[in-house]
């Protein structure tokens, strides 16, 4: 089959990209497939392409619903109409219509939560399902033991739904994240990987150190004054993008908003567009931005503080410069970031207290929404509480051996997660060049060079010539700056 006729046939582009070709031979030749492409790269076209060539309906299962409507329109744009979601976002009838009409349909959206349920499971074996596509399946590894523990079930899900081939689509995974994937998914022996690099020569890399946060928020209004737009900001807390966000405002920055996971879906979807369109330059935001936000021109990625995991550092660095051209991550680090590392890290899995108090309630049938409801526990420490539950039970220990396991795991999962958090920090604090650090913890053999590199290797910031989007801006801070400094509001809360 001459491939290259089929990608303009159904796409229009004359030529595949690094690791596009391989994927769909794969995958059409029915092996399970790895695939590890850079952001950017085109992985939706691979799952689409494969779907054309083969018979029956592809299902995909893709994290956010953002990412899942962001999908479905780009299809439909492109003049396909057999798509749809089935997601939460669809009313009693809808989801009737969903299934009235699911044989017309070539390619179907789903949540890993919404796999889980016994009557979508039922429909879909009824179906012939060709191709199982797990979007951003690295999610499997990074959410799948803390938050949402349906990612650690879709390999159930294909046996029940007539075990199709998969293929796993993710822009970064460790080796043992590769693993892990693969387990998950009960790919067969056959199977092939295909891994491409995961070094973008177009991102400039940078830390920043700085000595306290008051450091910190003028460094950011000093960069975004200087950066090329548009860029986006991550920060690890909904309530400093928010603060920083305004702050850039009251200091003349313009066309800046925030965005988190606790905006109202219409609101993202609408910051989102506006980014998209130009209206506005800068995102503050948390990670809950930036999957499936396909905005090519991203000249720069600020991270307020570093991620918890290299592997979200660089999806999140990745969404700068997709268009080639050179784009620059800066990192601002100070000691104290360590320390607000390991509090994320402590809050994010059940203390033993709280997994005491969850089970002494769950004995005395209280609905675990109502320890969520009065604080004392978060919804994603009683989603994975629940599933731990669940598993322990499988295996018929009693409720005493249950907790002792089940905090045994959450120590795991702590440790683990410190480990990768001390990464994250030696990386930020290494002498050597911090690209080869990042193909090396990708465990990639080769090393990279090249000339314009990273701080490490003789880069700064300060040699970007201001871009031209940034004089009109520029005259803008100064006038704010000189008002709020008439006005004695210079003064940076902490
Ligand atoms: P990824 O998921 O890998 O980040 P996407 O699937 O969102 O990337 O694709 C990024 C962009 O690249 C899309 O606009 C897509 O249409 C385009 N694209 C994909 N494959 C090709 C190709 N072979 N030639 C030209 N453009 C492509």
């Amino acid at each position: 089959m001459n491939l290259e006729s089929k990608l303009k046939e159904y796409f229009g582009y004359s030529d595949f990209r690094q690791g596009q070709k391989e994927v769909v031979e794969s995958v059409v030749s029915g092996h399970d497939t790895l695939a590890v492409l850079p952001t950017g790269t085109g992985k939706s076209l691979c799952y689409q392409l494969a779907g054309y060539l083969l018979n029956g309906p592809v299902v995909i299962v893709s994290p956010l619903l953002s990412l899942m409507q962001d999908q479905v329109e780009s299809i439909r744009f492109r003049g396909e109409r057999r798509v749809a979601a089935y997601n939460s976002f669809l009313n009693k009838e809808e989801k009737q219509d969903f299934w009235r009409n699911i044989h017309h349909y070539r390619f179907l959206f789903f949540s890993p939560e919404m796999l889980s349920s016994d009557y979508v499971i039922a429909e879909l074996s009824k179906l012939s399902i060709s191709l199982l596509v797990v979007d951003e399946a690295h999610c499997i590894s990074q959410w799948g033991y803390d938050f949402r523990p349906d990612y650690l079930q879709l390999g159930q899900v294909r046996s029940a739904i007539g075990d199709p081939r998969v293929l796993a689509l993710t822009a970064t995974a460790t080796k043992e994240v590769q693993q892990d994937i693969k387990d998950k998914l009960i790919f067969k022996d056959n199977h092939q990987d295909l891994i491409v690099s995961v070094n973008r020569p177009n991102i400039i890399f940078s830390v920043e150190p700085v000595s306290n946060m008051k450091d910190k928020w003028e460094k950011v209004l000093s960069l975004v004054s200087k950066l090329p737009k548009p860029g986006i900001i991550y920060f690890s807390s909904k309530r400093l993008a928010e603060e920083i966000c305004n702050w850039l405002q009251e200091n003349g920055v313009s066309k800046v908003g925030y965005y988190h996971a606790d905006i109202e879906t219409e609101d993202r979807i609408l910051i989102q567009q506006q980014f998209l369109s130009n209206q506005l330059d800068i995102i503050c935001a948390t990670s809950a931005f930036g999957m499936g936000v396909n905005k090519e021109d991203v000249r720069y990625v600020i991270h307020f503080q570093p991620p918890l995991q290299l592997e979200s550092f660089v999806q999140e660095v990745g969404r700068a410069g997709r268009d080639g051209k050179e784009s620059y991550s800066i990192t601002l680090y100070s000691t104290f970031d360590d320390q607000f590392q390991q509090q994320l890290i402590d809050y994010e899995l059940p203390t033993e207290e709280q997994v005491r108090f969850f089970f002494q309630q769950i004995e005395n049938a209280v609905d675990p929404q109502v320890m969520v409801k009065e604080g004392f526990l978060l919804e994603t420490h009683v989603r994975v509480l629940q599933y731990l539950n669940e598993q322990f039970r499988m295996s018929k220990l009693g409720l005493t051996e249950i907790s002792l396991n089940i905090n045994q795991w959450i120590q795991e999962r702590k440790g683990l997660k410190l480990k990768k958090a001390a990464d994250m920090t030696n990386w930020i604090l290494t002498t050597d060049c911090r690209r080869n650090n990042i193909v090396k913890y990708f465990d990639e053999q080769e090393e990279v060079k090249q000339e314009v590199c990273c701080d490490r290797c003789g880069w700064s910031y300060t040699n970007i010539p201001i871009a031209d989007n940034q004089l009109e801006e520029k005259e803008n801070i100064a006038w704010q700056q000189q008002l709020a400094i008439l006005l004695g509001q210079e003064e940076v809360n902490e």
